[in-house]
């Protein structure tokens, strides 16, 4: 129950990072830039819905930042995955493969499209997706049938159509390695980088790697839309292609309304496109401020003995949420009582998407990273403080 000395320093250093607040948020959105001015701007125009300068403007500035030849934005982060997964020629009854350490939109999202997860384990230094695993896995349970050029699961006998590695709070995974080994497979990857806008990874932006990767602006992430996400991906013929399903398929026309597929009406809206065009200015600021927070916790968590962790090796990280390691879950529990009863927000790791009830009956591999890690991360305040 008494929570060890270490932990209770590392309490009142939080309190040094973010003085005189009575209660001390996991993480708070910032808005100290331009985001009331476009607001009102949208309100006086009456351009409210999805037409308008500020989409087009976000998607700019987000290819610009993140180096992807094309951004689409849609309503959120959940269905971003749904649809380049869709279009990437992920099927119903097709099986796709994630991580289990990951936010149930990942899965959720594989299920929406009428697929099934495939779990497949994390590194215990980057939370993401590992290579290694991947391989093992893909080389012992899969084989490429010629006849459909697919790569079937031999224990299911259905295709695996894609690969869907998560960089988990904003941390790189090992993602060149990732794609090398789904090229060697025959299969697309579809990156989650819904938590890592503003992190690189060899120099190169996440979600840049694969056929497509996508970005959430949910009001915790590191900027946000209120509600909002991007699709980033190189491909033309892709990007137009997410383009026309996300904004119910018409023909453009300037009068009639004909429309050449069933499709969605995922548009992002130019109201929440404005906030975000207010927060990508700010982002540098942001990401700044960010980092020397986490700077500070590795430092003192260094001093103290406590397991913090820091960005990967050849990774910039946007130290999303910061995190550290505590010993078991009875450490954990007692660590997450008390800061939480004290005014420090504070959260657990997700639990595991296999333990849940929707996912418990899908297939994975070895997930002994993930199973040891799963009871002992947690969450400390993270947001910038500007
Ligand atoms: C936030 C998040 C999403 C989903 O984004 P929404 O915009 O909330 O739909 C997907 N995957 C991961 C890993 C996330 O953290």
């Amino acid at each position: 129950m008494a929570l060890d000395n270490k932990y209770l320093k590392l309490i009142e250093f939080i309190k040094t990072l973010y003085p005189n607040m009575d209660t001390i948020p996991l993480h708070a959105p910032v808005f100290k830039g331009n985001e009331k001015e476009y607001l009102d701007d949208c309100i006086k125009t009456s351009f409210v819905s999805y037409v308008g300068k500020y989409v087009s403007k976000f998607e700019e500035m987000t290819t610009k930042y993140t180096g992807s030849k094309y951004a689409i934005a849609v309503v959120n982060g959940t269905v971003a995955l749904q649809v380049a997964m869709q279009l990437a020629g992920v099927k119903p009854q097709d099986e796709v493969i994630t991580q289990p350490l990951t936010f149930v939109a990942t899965a959720n999202a594989i299920a929406h499209v009428g697929a099934t997860p495939v779990f497949v384990d994390v590194d215990s230094d980057t939370l993401g997706m590992s290579p290694d695993k991947l391989d093992d896995f893909l080389n012992q349970n899969t084989k490429w049938e010629k006849k459909t050029e697919k790569l079937i699961n031999l224990s299911s006998s259905r295709p695996i159509s894609a690969i869907v590695p998560m960089h988990t709070f904003g941390h790189p995974c090992r993602i060149d390695e990732i794609t090398e080994i789904a090229e060697k497979y025959g299969i697309p990857v579809i990156e989650d980088s819904a938590e890592s806008l503003g992190s690189f990874y060899k120099g190169k932006h996440t979600g840049t790697f694969g056929q497509a990767g996508v970005i959430s602006y949910n009001g915790n992430k590191t900027i946000t839309t209120g509600g909002g996400g991007m699709i980033l991906t190189d491909d033309e013929d892709l990007a137009r292609k997410i383009k026309h399903i996300t904004t119910t398929a018409k023909i453009p026309h300037q009068w009639e309304y004909v429309h050449d597929e069933i499709a969605y009406n995922y548009r992002l809206t130019n109201v929440n496109a404005a906030i975000g065009v207010a927060q990508m200015e700010k982002i540098d600021a942001m990401l700044a401020n960010k980092a020397s927070i986490a700077e500070k916790y590795a430092l003192f968590c260094n001093e103290n003995d406590i397991k913090f962790f820091d960005q990967p090796v050849n990774a910039r990280s946007n130290y999303w949420l910061n995190a550290i390691l505590l010993s078991d879950k009875r450490e954990r529990d007692d660590f997450l009582r008390y800061t939480n009863e004290n005014g420090i927000i504070t959260r657990p790791i997700w639990k595991l998407m296999n333990k849940l009830e929707m996912y418990k009956k899908c297939l994975h591999g070895d997930l002994s990273n993930a199973e040891s890690l799963e009871n002992k991360i947690v969450n400390i305040p993270s947001g910038a403080n500007l």
